[in-house]
């Protein structure tokens, strides 16, 4: 059959699309899809999976029938399985998950799933990239603070909902093979300037003596208090390389609330602390641009490593970052990426998570 295209260099025709096969919070079953562009080296869709472990996917069709037969097929059914649909059939319709099972690892083990015309052996469609990683594991030590006033009365301590905080934590890094291993929570109790309030003012103020509590060396200690100053601030990463400069503890603290009333939910403090661990393991904000300069493209704003949480409502499609929203701002993704697009320095970022987790101490 012929089809009638005006070409001018390079025009590429999208049978199917590759997305994430939920929306709204991140999913350890569920990974984001790095989509960024479809050229060399890899010429697809990527997604990340934790060896010996199920992902869901979603192809949905964009130029081709909804009824035209499609078959989803694994390069290499040694190294990943698609467990459904049953034999690959790919049922009639817009759009189907895909359930799909790593049966190996490695840094990564690329294997393609490749959906087919006509039969599990007709030609070849649309392919996604999938990255089969060995798991890595990095412990976090959760302290739960309680701050008193200078008498040592009169404090609270943190209502954090520390193991859903963790789900979320988990949700967002399984898809780079890195597991958590969760201390056991640290209750802590300070005597500071002000009930409930770890002061950050002058810089690091009462931060220095926050990170020097019940430290534990080769974990992440994140801290969670009611508050952090009396500002805007739910939050506090300090990596390695800048708490040296401080002449702090490496850390992670996080607030319940601000004073005026701002609530970090899970969703917000989860993403906040798989950021901050994203700093720990040598990454930085999208191709390293701060604000006023940060990166406003849907692609950047999906990435856990965008530099804002919440992100400033444009009024129209950038909005959506399929994360969902709280108080009219897109919630920052869950996606770190797999690709390395030209232009775009400290990228393919599960690479470099990887080899900062090994090569430590973060
Ligand atoms: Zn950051």
């Amino acid at each position: 059959m012929a089809i009638p295209l005006s070409i001018y260099n390079e025009r590429r025709v999208v049978m199917v699309r590759w997305k994430r096969a939920r929306t709204g919070d991140p999913h350890r079953h569920y990974p984001d899809v790095d989509v960024r562009g479809t050229k060399t080296p890899e010429f697809a869709a990527i997604i990340g999976m934790m060896q010996d472990r199920e992902a869901y996917v979603k192809m949905e069709r964009e130029n081709i029938d909804n009824a035209a037969p499609l078959f989803a097929v694994s390069s290499d059914a040694a190294k990943l399985q698609v467990l459904e649909p049953a034999g690959g059939t790919i049922p009639s319709g817009a759009d189907t998950i895909i359930k799909l099972k790593a049966l190996t690892g490695g840094n990564p083990t690329e294997v393609h799933l490749e959906i087919r015309f006509g039969s599990t052996t007709g030609p070849i469609v649309s392919r996604l990239l999938v990255r089969c990683y060995t798991r890595r594991r990095v412990t976090i030590t959760p302290h739960v603070v309680t701050i008193h006033d200078g008498t040592g009365a009169g404090g609270t301590a943190s209502v954090a909902n520390v193991a859903n905080i963790m789900t979320h934590v988990q949700a967002i890094w399984r898809h780079s093979g890195v597991e958590f291993t969760i201390g056991a929570t640290q209750n802590e109790t300070l005597n500071l300037a002000t009930v409930d309030i770890v002061s950050h003012t002058p810089f690091p103020g009462e931060l220095q003596t926050l990170l020097a509590t019940n430290w534990v060396a080769n974990t992440i200690n994140v801290y969670f208090v009611r508050q952090i100053g009396t500002g805007n601030f739910l939050g506090f990463g300090f990596s390695r390389p800048t708490a040296t400069g401080l002449g702090t503890n490496p850390g992670i603290i996080l607030g319940d609330q601000t004073a005026s009333g701002m609530i970090h939910d899970t969703a917000w403090a989860g993403n906040d602390l798989a950021h901050e661990a994203g700093h720990f393991f040598q990454l930085w904000h999208p191709n390293n641009q701060q604000p006023p300069n940060q990166r406003e493209d849907t692609w950047s704003r999906r990435m856990l490593m965008h530099n804002h949480n919440l992100q400033g409502a444009h009024g129209n499609w950038k909005d959506n970052n399929s994360y969902g929203s709280v108080g009219g701002n897109a919630r920052r993704g869950g996606l770190v990426t797999h690709k390395h697009i030209t232009g775009i320095a400290t990228d393919n970022e599960t690479r470099t998570a990887r080899g900062a987790i090994v090569s430590g101490p973060y």
